[in-house]
């Protein structure tokens, strides 16, 4: 029997498959999309709120982004805005509250002055918080504090994403459209991908289809379905895990603190949980775990797989851990994760955003927090921080997808969309995508009284 043939088949339904998943059926004349995922329902691992920080990342309360990065970010963000207001029904997709970057002491404070000099222009909305502006924003952030904080902040911007709700959504968005086949195969694990003819033949669990195209955007496995076709053997993969901690609701909206530079890891924040309401969330912590998904012992055989040490590996994790302060990070966030310790340790960077926590206010979050996976660039001998993409330019593509890559989710869609198109010769509903996606989102007008 012939096996089924589509003009587009995506690995993976998290966010980034789905996105992609939503703009080739919306935004081109592509008829025969399917989506294969291996877990019973979408965006279950990295994509699901459990497992990663919700944040709706914009630049402006990121300081481990320099401006140029900031700026897009930003626009990748706007794009997901966009996509509620026009598509995404009356769902509360991305949520709007307070959100600030916290400075605390004399440097931190000089740093996050100087920093709004330099982004205010490009970020109106932000204002600079001295501690009275943010004791009457997020009054526990204020309260018993000793050293001087400054902040820069704005009272109700978008935030905040169920990047799980939002996966769904992007492919309710894709069925519901006319003359088109969306094929959706849940609890499908794609075995191997073959090129013959010109054509990319998927072994599904024995069951054969077949793709003009085929876009990989299965989180960390990518990079191992790449390698078995012989793509990005130059890439090594250092899976970071974060785990968050619990308390009471302390804060109303995201509370950033200062990213320490020797750190190539976000500084840990707070913020409301958008799926356990009436807690606050802290983390997440860094811990590099010897897995491509987090909480699956199989998937260890998987990175002994794609982690391929030889000497360029060894020269990226010697240039890492001959910091001190790199070292020190590490084997604090080792304990992080050992019960009877971890929440006293924990408490102390907790009360650098909540000074008065107290130990029993801090609860592990069991069986939460997923995994980055960070690419190692081999030829270069240096970590990738962000996305990776490997096109080698015959009709297939490998996403991985470490943080930001969730808000960088429709942004890279559209970069695979075109792709894609030229690929199989189709076209590309340009004005139609500039009107509903990419139009830069408005400056809302900033409540917050410096
Ligand atoms: C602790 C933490 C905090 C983060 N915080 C943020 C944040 O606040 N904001 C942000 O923008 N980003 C954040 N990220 C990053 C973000 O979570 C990821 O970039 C994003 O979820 C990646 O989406 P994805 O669809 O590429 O991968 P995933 O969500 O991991 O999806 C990959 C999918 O591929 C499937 N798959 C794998 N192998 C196969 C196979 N053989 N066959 C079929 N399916 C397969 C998997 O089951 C999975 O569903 C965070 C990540 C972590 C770990």
């Amino acid at each position: 029997m012939a096996s089924q043939h589509f003009d587009v088949v995506i690995i993976g339904g998290g966010i980034s498959g789905t996105a992609l998943l939503f703009a080739l059926s919306r935004y081109t004349d592509i008829k025969h999309i399917c989506l294969v995922e291996k877990e019973p329902e979408l965006a279950l691992i990295n994509s699901h709120g459990r497992n990663n920080s919700q944040t709706l990342h914009c630049g402006d309360i990121e300081t481990n982004y320099t401006l140029e990065k900031a700026l897009e970010i930003k626009a990748s963000a706007d794009m997901l805005v966009n996509y509620m207001l026009k598509q995404g029904g009356d769902q509360q997709l991305v949520h709007r509250y307070p959100k600030m970057v916290l400075a605390v002491g004399e440097s931190e404070c000089q740093e996050l002055r100087d920093r709004h000099t330099l982004f205010a222009r490009h970020f109106p909305y932000m204002d600079l918080l001295d501690a009275k502006a943010i004791g009457r924003i997020e009054p526990m952030v204020a309260r018993e504090r000793k050293d001087e904080i400054v902040a820069i902040g704005t009272e109700n911007e978008y935030a905040a994403v169920d990047y799980n709700l939002m996966a769904k959504s992007f492919v309710t968005a894709a069925q519901e459209l006319p003359n088109k086949t969306i094929d959706i195969r849940l609890a499908t694990a794609v075995q191997s991908i073959d090129l013959q003819q010109g054509r990319f033949r998927l072994d599904l669990n024995g069951h054969e289809i077949e793709a003009t195209s085929v876009v990989v955007c299965a989180g960390a496995h990518s990079l191992l379905f790449a390698q078995r076709m012989g793509y990005g053997l130059d890439y090594s993969c250092l899976p970071v895990a974060g785990s968050f901690y619990y308390t009471p609701q302390v804060l109303k909206g995201k509370v950033y603190t200062i990213q320490d530079d020797k750190l190539p890891f976000a500084a840990i924040h707070g913020d409301p949980d958008l799926l356990e309401l009436g807690k606050t969330r802290f983390g997440p912590t860094a811990l590099i775990l010897p897995q491509l998904e987090r909480y699956r012992l199989n998937s260890v055989l998987d990175f002994l797989r794609v982690f391929k040490p030889d000497l360029r590996v060894a020269q990226v994790f010697w240039d890492l851990f001959k910091v001190k302060e790199i070292r020190r990070y590490m084997g604090k966030n080792i304990l992080f994760e050992i019960p009877g310790i971890r929440s006293r340790l924990f408490l102390r960077d907790a009360r650098k955003i909540v000074p008065s926590l107290k130990l029993s206010d801090l609860s592990f979050a069991k069986r939460v927090g997923g995994i980055r996976p960070v690419m190692i660039d081999k030829a270069n001998r240096s970590l990738l921080l962000g996305e990776a993409k490997i096109s080698p330019g015959n009709g297939i593509i490998f996403n991985m997808t470490p943080s930001p890559g969730a808000t960088s989710c429709l942004a890279n869609a559209i970069k695979d969309l075109q792709i894609v198109a030229a690929h199989g010769g189709h076209r590309i509903h340009q004005d139609q995508l500039n009107d509903e996606l990419l139009t830069p989102q408005p400056p809302a007008k900033n409540t917050a009284q410096p």
